[in-house]
């Protein structure tokens, strides 16, 4: 058996991959009936999965070590081809939307991969090619200073991720000044960061206007393959979130502040839930894996299988090291069938979410892997938070074997931290729109205005007397925003049917469990609203959902004792 280490990567040829590539596109528009087309397809897709492996190739092996040379320099010459390669898929696309065989092609695949195909070429146009290329290496240039971060902290260096477990520290005093070292190298690196979002920003709206739009929105919509909803839905269920959940998370921090014994609870203390320290999983990251596999097993015959062979073939790689990049993410090697989970342990039950979260997106590609189309091996990222974040409840039952004692402690903090980044999320998507839309913004005015969207949202926060992040600066450690536009009201629409699989699964956890596999089978196959619906969910846009869903939760928290924990 062939683990990851083995998986090959060889720097394509780009030239003669367009050639091989303009032979198969030929096939497809000289077929003669469906079924040819379908072949065709097949090669193409062919074709288009050993590229996808390369990328992930390249960028999984550079986030693992980012003094790599060679993958480095691999992941700045795949940077450099993406557009190119983008430029072939909407070639395809282009033909696929002419067929004759429509209607054949739609009784096998569905709508769904029309609607791709049009949102594609609605996003790209060769003429954009340069201006994508300088996009790309703008995104890497932002990732790698932040894995370069080397910040001093009691007399030693750490990464930002290593930093984290110092920010819950029970020690007030060593908590302020972990934020403050992880601020202070934002701080240093102010001008950096500026000038990089202010580039990407300019150079998003240029792009947008180039294809014909007004500003970066509307075209971060599509990339984004929001099919069936809209910015004013968004709006709209923002509006929600102010309305429902600001009021009920600034009582969850009051009550926090009584729980940890303090007067005013400042951005450092936002992250210590309890005076007895936060819960923690109780041992190595051997350990951790070693339950994580038991969970697996028990949980059903699919997840078991899953996890083994996750572990079979070494497609995890979990804990934090120099060097490495920060965060954590899941992404699928198709010519090898295989996800890849990649994360920061660090010893806070983060760790644990990464066994849950992050395989709840592995066990859900896993489950779609044979769908027989790329485009519906992953969900839009907005459904495709719900198999993970569901994930983190539906393995609720066994959270004793990673917490121990504390797993009182750690449902609490799940529940309450799930509620507490709703605000935080819709804050982040709004300040995209207002950005976008007001592209000559300087970085100040972007700054003040982030400041604005915390008064709204965040009413609570309370920098104290910390440096930089108190100036309307703390969006820049958000990632999401540099790289990926837009790619953040996901988590929040995605939390919130989550929260529902969480009732139902206290409900009849055999029916939840079930519309749980099913909706991972389904991958990409529909549109978030129509995976909504075949999972038997409440759509997050209706008015009424985000408030009946979130009711559970707070009579949930209610009823514990918090004080105790
Ligand atoms: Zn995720």
């Amino acid at each position: 058996m062939q683990t990851f280490e083995n998986y090959t990567y060889e720097r394509p040829d780009l030239e003669q991959s367009k050639e091989k590539f303009a032979v198969l596109l030929d096939a497809f528009k000289n077929a003669t009936s469906a079924d040819e087309q379908n072949e065709a397809i097949e090669q193409i897709n062919a074709f288009r999965a050993h590229f996808s492996t390369l990328f992930n190739l390249v960028y999984i092996r550079a986030s693992i070590d980012t003094n790599d040379e060679y993958y480095q320099k691999e992941r700045d010459y795949m940077d450099e081809i993406a557009p190119e390669v983008q430029k072939l898929d909407t070639d395809f696309y282009k033909e696929l939307i002419k067929t004759p065989f429509r209607s054949e092609l739609e009784k096998k695949w569905g709508t769904q991969l029309f609607e791709i195909a049009d949102y594609s070429i609605k996003a790209f146009a060769p003429e954009v090619i340069g201006l994508l290329q300088k996009e790309n290496k703008l995104t890497s240039e932002y990732s790698r200073l932040v894995a370069s971060a080397q910040v001093e902290f009691n007399g030693e260096t750490y990464t930002l991720a290593q930093l984290g477990p110092f920010m819950q520290d029970k020690d007030r005093d060593v908590r302020k000044k972990a934020a403050s070292a992880a601020s202070g190298f934002f701080e240093a690196n102010a001008e950096k960061f500026d000038a990089i979002y202010d580039q990407l920003v300019k150079l998003r709206h240029e792009i947008a206007t180039t294809l014909g739009y007004k500003n970066f929105v509307e075209l971060g919509y599509i990339r984004m393959m929001r099919i069936d909803y809209n910015a004013d839905m968004v709006a709209n269920y923002r509006k929600q979130v102010q309305e429902s959940i600001v009021p009920l998370v600034s009582k969850l921090y009051k009550k926090q502040a009584e729980r940890i014994g303090i007067d005013s609870l400042k951005f450092y203390d936002e992250s210590i839930e309890y005076k007895t320290g936060n819960a923690t999983p109780k041992g190595s990251p051997e350990w951790i894996i070693e339950n994580g596999k038991k969970m697996y097993e028990e949980l059903s015959p699919e997840t078991n299988e899953f996890f083994h062979y996750m572990l079979d073939r070494n497609l995890m790689d979990l804990e934090a090291k120099k060097g490495k990049e920060s965060g954590g993410y899941c992404t699928f090697i198709e010519d090898y069938q295989s996800p890849f989970i990649f994360s920061n342990f660090n010893g806070t039950s983060d760790d644990i979410d990464v066994l849950t979260h992050e395989a709840g997106h592995a066990f859900q590609v896993y489950q779609s892997r044979g769908i027989g189309i790329p485009e519906y091996i992953w969900p839009t990222h907005e459904a495709a938070e719900i198999h993970s974040m569901s994930m983190e409840f539906l393995t609720w039952p066994w959270m004793e074997l990673f917490f121990q004692e504390d797993t009182d402690k750690y449902k609490y903090s799940h529940l309450a931290s799930g509620l507490r980044f709703l605000p935080y999320g819709v804050a982040v998507d709004e300040f995209q729109h207002l950005v976008y839309e007001n592209p000559e913004w300087s970085p100040e005015e972007r700054k003040a205005a982030w400041k604005q969207l915390e008064e709204k949202y965040l009413p609570h926060r309370d920098y104290g007397d910390m440096p930089y992040w108190g100036t309307g600066a703390i969006w820049q450690r958000q990632g999401h925003i540099y790289e990926s536009p837009f790619y953040y009201i996901d988590y929040t629409l995605a939390q919130i049917c989550a929260f529902q699989f969480w009732k139902r699964s206290r409900e009849d956890r055999e029916a939840a469990w079930n519309d749980y596999l099913n909706l991972c089978k389904l991958g990409g196959s529909k549109s978030f609203l129509g995976l909504v619906e075949a999972a038997n969910l409440q759509s997050p846009f209706e008015d009424g959902t985000v408030e009946s869903t979130v009711q559970a939760i707070e009579e949930w928290l209610e009823s514990v004792d918090d004080k105790s924990l």
